[in-house]
């Protein structure tokens, strides 16, 4: 189920949901399974069936979907000795002396003794990323000359980022354990709405402009963007 090279993909719903399409000469309905692994979704198409009326089951099921997505993908439950990836590189958890988290050569180093293990690594993170969020915003912004209201740091399910009419840009923490580039890619995103609040043509080549290898950080996140939901702290 999970050599998914071969397969055709569609994209439904908002924030997008990659969708792997099978053919299936033995399959007798249109069908949708979720894999636990890694979260891969695929839609069972019956040879029969057209690919649009597949596509419109997929599309009326997006809500099940994401919750499959949510339930299923297997969880890690964050503690000292796993792997946690921050800017995409796996980083593991070493238990320290002293009171302070620190973040160096490919291991985060928390307290043994710390009582909120995971509150104040969770924390840590937040701010990890927060830093970055706001370095590359600036970054982005200042190259094409637009400035925004202010930042807020989230902790959502159901989107990566936003932006508001105001200039207020969200974005989600958990974006800090994907590689930097994705990250910058949400950033050039959403610094993008401050140009074209919508997802039209022209939107897009702003996004382009700034990041012409955009589509490759944009597919890694429909891909691997539900493991970023599976550390639990
Ligand atoms: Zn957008």
């Amino acid at each position: 189920m999970d050599n998914t090279e071969k397969l055709h993909s569609i994209t439904v719903g908002f924030p997008e949901v990659q969708v792997f399409v099978k053919k299936s000469k033995k399959a007798k309905r249109v069908s949708l399974r979720v894999s636990g692994a890694n979260g891969n979704v695929f839609l069972i198409v019956p040879v029969r069936v057209s690919m649009q009326d597949a596509e419109n089951f997929a599309c009326e099921k997006v809500g099940w979907i994401r919750k499959q997505l949510v339930s299923k993908v297997e969880k890690t439950s964050v503690q000292h000795g796993t792997i946690l990836p921050i800017g995409g590189v796996p980083h593991k958890i070493i238990a320290g002396y002293g009171k302070k988290i620190i973040f160096k050569d490919r291991t985060i180093i928390v307290p043994f003794k710390r009582k909120s293990f995971n509150s104040g690594l969770k924390a840590f993170l937040i701010e990890l990323a927060r830093q970055r969020f706001c370095e590359r915003t600036d970054y982005y912004t200042k190259l094409i000359g637009k400035e925004y209201s202010r930042i807020n740091i989230r902790d959502t399910k159901s989107r990566w980022g936003s932006c508001s009419a105001e200039g207020n840009i969200s974005y989600s923490w958990r974006l800090i354990l994907a590689p930097n580039s994705v990250l910058d890619y949400l950033v050039v995103h959403e610094v993008s709405h401050l140009v074209e609040m919508n997802h039209s043509i022209n939107f897009w080549n702003e996004v382009e402009t700034l990041m012409p290898n955009y589509k490759e950080f944009r597919s890694w996140l429909k891909l691997n963007g539900e493991r970023l939901h599976s550390y639990q702290f």
